[in-house]
């Protein structure tokens, strides 16, 4: 079983333990470079990006885990999470650090106030068995995707979430998976199954 990390500074951390667990790796709390240097991949997890950003300077592990990524582990990031892997970010604070796994602009609480936290099902490439329940929270959306970079799920045209209809919140490049929702917090661990299989085929490489 492939031991996936999560990133314990903030968030979510607890849910995404549980359904890697569930997925079929091994999964532990990264805190520490040490901890770090022993998974063969990691979850950055919902929460706060700007905490998040300000913790893996204060535990100094923004530039182990640069370093990870740049090496191509394979990582997962949801909503907060798919913030800190993009190069740039729109609405974030200015002293925001980026992990730049993903060629992606996102803009951060992008949903506006009117639809800040909602749900809605979604065809996401490369999950079969039917659509996958997305729950966004000040979820951020992909303003705008490289060339390399594999578009997973857009919003669809509901009449619920029709002023975000065909935004971008699902993405793949190679190793790095990231959701603007948060798949943790549904019981469907189908994401985190492509993600462990997206890890098992990087270790048996
Ligand atoms: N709005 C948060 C941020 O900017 C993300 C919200 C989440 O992870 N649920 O980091």
């Amino acid at each position: 079983q492939p031991v996936i990390g999560v990133l314990a500074l903030q968030g979510d951390v607890r849910e995404h333990l549980a359904m890697l667990d569930r997925a079929g790796a091994s999964p532990c709390q990264v805190r520490r470079p040490t901890e770090l240097s022993q998974v063969d991949a990691m979850v950055l997890p919902g929460g706060e990006s700007t905490t998040m950003s300000r913790l893996l300077e204060v535990f100094e592990l923004l530039d182990p885990l640069r370093k990870r990524i740049a090496e191509g582990m394979p990582v997962f990031g949801s909503c907060a999470g798919m913030i800190l892997l993009a190069r740039q970010v729109l609405d974030g604070r200015p002293d925001q650090h980026q992990l730049d796994g993903l060629d992606i602009v996102v803009r951060r609480n992008a949903f506006g106030r009117q639809v800040d936290s909602f749900e809605t099902d979604l065809d996401v490439r490369e999950i079969e068995d039917g659509p996958v329940h997305a729950v966004f929270i000040r979820a951020p959306w992909v303003e705008k995707a490289g060339a390399s970079v594999e578009v997973l799920a857009k919003v669809p045209d509901t009449p619920k979430t029709r002023a975000a209809a065909d935004r971008i919140v699902a993405v793949r490049q190679g190793p790095v998976l990231a959701t603007a929702f948060h798949p943790e917090l549904t019981g469907d661990e189908r994401v985190h199954r492509l993600f462990v299989r997206m890890v098992g085929a990087q270790v048996d490489a």
